[in-house]
């Protein structure tokens, strides 16, 4: 039992009082876990766009004060009531959506989109009572995905919290909790490019490379990155990356352009952006007769996906995948064994670091689009 454990800790959390405003560092009040909750010791975070995202709080419901981040790692600290899965001292990393193993997707092996602990970015209280763990000076800080990871100390459902090997360096693994294992799943789990195949990976952010790792782990001869903004071409490299395509530097669609390198399209593809031309592109870019395409990119409200019948009658697939199609509890262990007995690299997702006092810098590195993933160590 550690000597915090069923008392009020006190420490540092970086708390986004106002959308687009500046995080403050402040001291924090973290109330004990209750009934199936864990409080962890967060050590590393990684900035992701999802921070970002409902940071800027543009086109949703903004919820402030809030402490935002979720691609983290750290240490269990306390556990509450009923909770026998984990214990202080356990090395885990929190995940935004969760694995509570009852309901009928859990229970399913195809799906998983837990009914009670899958992603959900307007509630900022904890499910067993409605209630924030943060508080400063008394006032409630609202949560974020289930983690609000920007705080030395945080409470999670124990759903949302994965046990990993205690030996796996947590300043590496921590980019394991989000967008690596999107990207990486979605080319493994859902793609399955074979061995000498070709695949297009459509944005290369840090989610299309990890889409890009996973076709290289597979053994893809050709890995086509596809991205407007040709500076990441460079980077892209160490990621198997072999052949680039602007789609500004074209006077026609990107699909055929791709066919034509491809001798009529490519075997797999995996659209890693947003963006809804891309993910037609991704679509009809695969080859007739057994291309399979798997969309990840988060489409705005109003999108609409408009493609030819005849390109399903020609047999060409269309997916999608969230979170690479991992269940977290069960297979994120496995994921960071891969890592471990170097299956699949990690290292070189991080480009940056800062202490978490100059946590800003992370979000303007993001914004400038400079680097891959920004480390932010959470004990400086
Ligand atoms: P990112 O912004 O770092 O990278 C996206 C890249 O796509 C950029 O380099 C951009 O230039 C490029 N791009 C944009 N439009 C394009 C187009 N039309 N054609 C070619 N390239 C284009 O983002 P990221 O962090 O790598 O995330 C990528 C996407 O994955 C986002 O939409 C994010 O919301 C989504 N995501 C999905 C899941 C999931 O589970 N499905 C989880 C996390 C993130
Ligand atoms: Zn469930």
């Amino acid at each position: 039992m550690s000597n915090t454990a069923g008392k009020v800790i006190k420490c540092k959390a970086a708390v986004a009082w106002e959308a687009g405003k500046p995080l403050v560092i402040e001291e924090v009040e973290v109330a004990p876990p209750q009934k199936h909750e864990v409080r962890l010791k967060i050590l590393f975070n990684a900035l992701c766009h999802t921070d970002v995202y409902f940071w800027e709080a543009k086109g949703q419901k903004p919820l402030f004060p809030r402490i935002l981040g979720h691609e983290a790692s750290g240490i269990v600290e306390s556990v509450g009531e009923g909770v026998t899965e984990l214990k202080p001292g356990d090395h885990v990393l929190p995940v935004f959506t969760g694995e509570c193993k009852e309901c009928t997707h859990c229970k399913s092996e195809e799906s998983n989109l837990c009914e009670l602990l899958r992603i959900n970015t307007d509630r900022g209280t904890m499910l067993n009572d409605g209630k924030t763990r943060f508080s400063k000076d008394g006032k409630p800080i609202y949560h974020f995905v289930g983690t609000s990871t920007f705080s030395q100390y945080t409470v999670s459902h124990v759903g949302s919290v994965v046990k990993i090997n205690p030996a796996a360096p947590l300043d590496k693994v921590c980019v394991l909790s989000c967008g690596v294992c999107t990207g990486f799943g979605a080319t493994v789990n859902v793609a399955k490019p074979k061995k000498g195949s070709s695949v297009a990976i459509f944005g290369l952010g840090a989610v299309g490379l990890a889409a890009a790792e996973g076709a290289r782990v597979s053994g893809a001869s050709r890995i086509i990155g596809v991205d407007l903004n040709s500076n990441r071409f460079e980077a892209a490299k160490k990621f198997g990356v072999s052949e680039f395509v602007n789609p500004k530097d074209h006077n026609k669609p990107v699909q055929e352009v791709i066919a034509e390198m491809t001798n009529g399209g490519v075997d797999r593809s995996v659209e890693c952006t947003g963006s809804i031309d891309a993910m037609i592109s991704a679509f009809e870019c695969v080859h007739d007769g057994w291309g399979v395409a798997v969309l990840v990119g988060v489409p705005k409200i109003d999108y609409e996906f408009k493609t030819h019948p005849m390109n399903f009658l020609n047999e060409r697939t269309l997916k999608g995948a969230f979170y690479g199609k991992y269940k977290p509890r069960t297979d994120l262990p496995g994921v960071v064994e891969k890592y471990m007995n170097k299956e699949m690299e990690v290292d070189k997702f991080i480009t940056h670091s800062v202490p978490l006092s100059e946590i800003n810098k992370a979000f303007e590195y993001m914004r400038l689009g400079e680097g891959i993933r920004c480390l932010i160590c959470m004990d400086q």
